[in-house]
C-alpha cells in the first residue's frame, strides 16, 4: 500500500484515483472543483481541504491537469513546497515537451524525484484502467513509478529521459492527426468519383493504406461498425484534444527547426474544426468539413 496524492480529479484523474483506491492504495486528491471532489469521495479517495494538505506525508503525487501552466502553477504554488523531501512527482497531463522538463527541474531543485507519464486511451481507458503510460525519466524513477502505472494502465512504455513520454505522446497524435485527413480526403474523393465506402474500405485496409485511422476509427458509418462515424461522432478522441495536442506538436516543431508541413497545415486545421463546432465531436468528423468544402452534403 502506497500514500498516494492525487492532483486533478476530472475525466480522466477521477477514474485513474478510483483504481489505485481499488488497487489497495491510499489516495489523498485535490480538485478545483467541488463536484469531482464529490465524486472522487465517493469512490474512496480521501478529500482534504487543501492540495498542500492532500500532499503531506505521500510518497507519490500523480497530477493530471489542463496544461503545463497549470502544471507549473501548481508546482510552484505549494506542492512542491508540501511534500516530504525525495517525493515521487508524477506528471501524467499532456503537456509541451519544455514544460514537462522545466516541471522535472523545480521538483528535482525542491529535492525530490519527478517525472512525465502521459497518456492515451481517453476516459474509457482511465475507467477501465487501460491507458497506455508514455514514460520519460530515469530508470530508477521508471522502475519506482512502473507498479503504481501498472494499476490504471495496461502499457507502460519507458521512452527515454525526462520529457521523452511527453515527445513520444505529440509524435504519436501528429501520425494520427495528419493521417485522419488523408483518410478523410480519400473517403471525400472515392465518394467524388463515385467509389462505395465498402469498395474503398476493402482494398485500402488490406493495402499500403491500412493505419489506425482507417481501420479502428474509419471516419464514415459501415465499414468499422464501432467507430465514432457511426454514433454521429460522439466520442472517442475529442476534436479539442485533437487541437490542443497538435498545438503541443505545432510548438515542438518549431522550437526544434524541424521541416514539418503537414504537421502545422494538420493544427491549423483541427483549431478551426474545433473552434468553429467541433471541440466536442470526435476528431473523424473532420470529414465532413472536407464534404462541406467540397460541397458535397455533410450527412453522406
Ligand atoms: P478535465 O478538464 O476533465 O480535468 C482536469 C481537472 O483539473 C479539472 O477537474 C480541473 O478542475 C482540475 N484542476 C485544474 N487546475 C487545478 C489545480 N490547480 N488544482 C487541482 N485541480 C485542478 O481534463 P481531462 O480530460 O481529465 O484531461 C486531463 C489531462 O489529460 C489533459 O492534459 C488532457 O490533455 C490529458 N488527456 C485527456 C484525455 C481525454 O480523453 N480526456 C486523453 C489523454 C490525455
Amino acid at each position: 500500500m502506497t500514500k498516494i496524492a492525487f492532483i486533478g480529479l476530472g475525466n480522466m484523474g477521477g477514474p485513474m484515483a478510483a483504481n489505485l483506491v481499488r488497487a489497495g492504495h491510499q489516495v489523498s486528491g485535490y480538485d478545483l472543483v467541488p463536484a469531482a471532489l464529490d465524486h472522487a469521495r465517493d469512490n474512496g479517495v480521501t478529500v482534504p481541504t487543501s492540495a498542500a494538505e492532500a500532499v503531506a506525508g505521500a510518497e507519490v503525487v500523480i497530477t493530471m491537469l489542463p496544461s503545463g501552466a497549470h502544471v507549473l502553477a501548481a508546482y510552484r504554488d505549494g506542492l512542491l513546497s508540501a511534500a516530504d523531501p525525495g517525493t515521487l512527482f508524477i506528471d501524467s497531463s499532456t503537456i509541451d515537451v519544455d514544460d514537462a522538463r522545466a516541471a522535472q527541474a523545480l521538483a528535482q531543485a525542491a529535492g525530490h524525484r519527478a517525472l512525465d507519464a502521459p497518456v492515451s486511451g481517453g476516459v474509457g481507458g482511465a475507467q477501465a484502467g487501460t491507458l497506455t503510460f508514455m514514460v520519460g525519466a530515469g530508470d530508477a524513477d521508471f522502475q519506482a513509478a512502473e507498479p503504481i502505472l501498472a494499476r490504471m494502465g495496461a502499457r507502460i512504455v519507458h521512452c527515454g529521459g525526462s520529457g521523452a513520454g511527453q515527445a513520444a505522446k505529440i509524435c504519436n497524435n501528429l501520425i494520427l492527426g495528419v493521417s485522419m485527413i488523408a483518410v478523410s480526403e480519400a473517403f471525400v474523393l472515392g465518394e467524388k468519383l463515385g467509389l462505395t465506402h465498402q469498395a474503398l474500405f476493402d482494398v485500402a485496409s488490406a493495402a499500403s493504406g491500412q493505419c489506425w485511422a482507417l481501420t479502428t476509427n474509419c471516419p464514415v458509418p459501415g465499414p468499422v461498425p464501432t467507430s465514432p462515424a457511426n454514433r454521429d461522432y460522439q466520442p472517442g478522441f475529442a476534436g479539442a484534444l485533437m487541437a490542443k495536442d497538435l498545438g503541443l506538436a505545432l510548438n515542438a516543431l518549431e522550437a526544434t527547426g524541424t521541416a514539418a508541413q503537414l504537421g502545422p497545415l494538420a493544427a491549423s486545421i483541427y483549431r478551426r474544426f474545433a473552434d468553429e463546432g467541433g471541440a466536442g465531436l470526435d476528431f473523424s468528423a473532420i470529414i465532413n468539413t472536407i464534404r462541406h468544402n467540397s460541397n458535397l452534403e455533410v450527412s453522406a
